[in-house]
């Protein structure tokens, strides 16, 4: 009965992600955290080795400085993030860019970690396309949560995903110790474990249609203000995520 339950949890989070990929996942490849926060940390775990770097890479002109990223990468380096749609910058991704950063990772033979908890609040020109798309060119762990898609960051549901179809990042071992490591982390409680397939398969459209829309005209409200006050200025009016930059002027 557990195991059935356990597995019907991991095999709705992998069918939702699925929805927008070029492949299917397995609920295998799908692991449940206590939010986003703990998918980042197991991210950060999984990396760990004396001196390892990962790259955070700043924006330029609100994507990402890949030129930056081929600079500073060495033989230390494990993987790059990339959070999209962003906070804080409100940028989303086009479809020609993140497959730039899917091949500047693969020539730099690292991972793209994807923070997509705001995956799919996008409400401009550019749709949300997940990293996973390129799983293929490169692994992906995406990192996701209720958290801000269905507004409940108190429930502490996220998750783990890993997009590797070719299973270049799959080895046994690897897989062998992140199933070990989630048998020891103390995950989001199990009342709310069995609502999410509920929750991920049966939330109607017009609850994600009423949040873009809040989110829009928020948008639009804060870049119109901001445009009122002397000292600050909004250089990019955000298209995604629940954030907005501003310049000092
Ligand atoms: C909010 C947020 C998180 C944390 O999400 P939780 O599910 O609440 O833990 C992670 N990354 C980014 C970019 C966020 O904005």
């Amino acid at each position: 009965m557990f195991i059935l339950f356990v597995f019907s949890l991991n095999r709705a989070i992998a069918e939702y992600l699925s929805h927008d990929l070029p492949y299917k996942l397995s609920p295998d490849d799908a692991f449940v955290t206590s939010g986003c926060t703990q998918a980042i940390d197991v991210a950060l775990s999984m990396l760990a080795r004396p001196g390892v770097n990962i790259l955070l890479p700043r924006p330029q002109g609100w994507e990402v400085d890949l030129d930056a990223v081929e600079a500073l990468a060495d033989h230390n380096t494990a993987a790059m993030v990339i959070i999209n749609p962003g906070n804080p910058c409100g940028n989303v991704y086009t479809y020609p860019h993140l497959k730039k950063i899917a091949e500047t990772a693969k020539r730099l033979k690292i991972l793209v970690i994807a923070d997509e908890v705001y995956g799919l609040l996008a409400f401009g020109a550019n749709p949300f396309v997940p990293m996973g798309v390129f799983g293929s060119v490169v692994p992906v762990p995406t990192l996701g949560s209720l958290s801000k898609r269905w507004i409940v960051p108190g429930w502490r549901l996220g998750w783990f995903v890993i997009n590797d179809p070719n299973d270049i990042f799959r080895n046994p071992k690897i897989v062998e110790r992140l199933k070990k490591y989630f048998d020891i982390l103390g995950g989001p409680s199990t009342f709310i474990q069995a609502a999410v397939p509920r929750i991920l398969q049966q939330t109607e459209d017009v609850f994600f249609t009423k949040t873009i829309n809040i989110l829009k005209q928020t948008s639009d409200i804060c870049c119109e203000r901001i445009k009122k006050i002397p000292c600050i200025s909004c250089p990019y009016k955000p298209v995604g995520s629940m954030a907005v930059m501003v310049r000092n002027l």
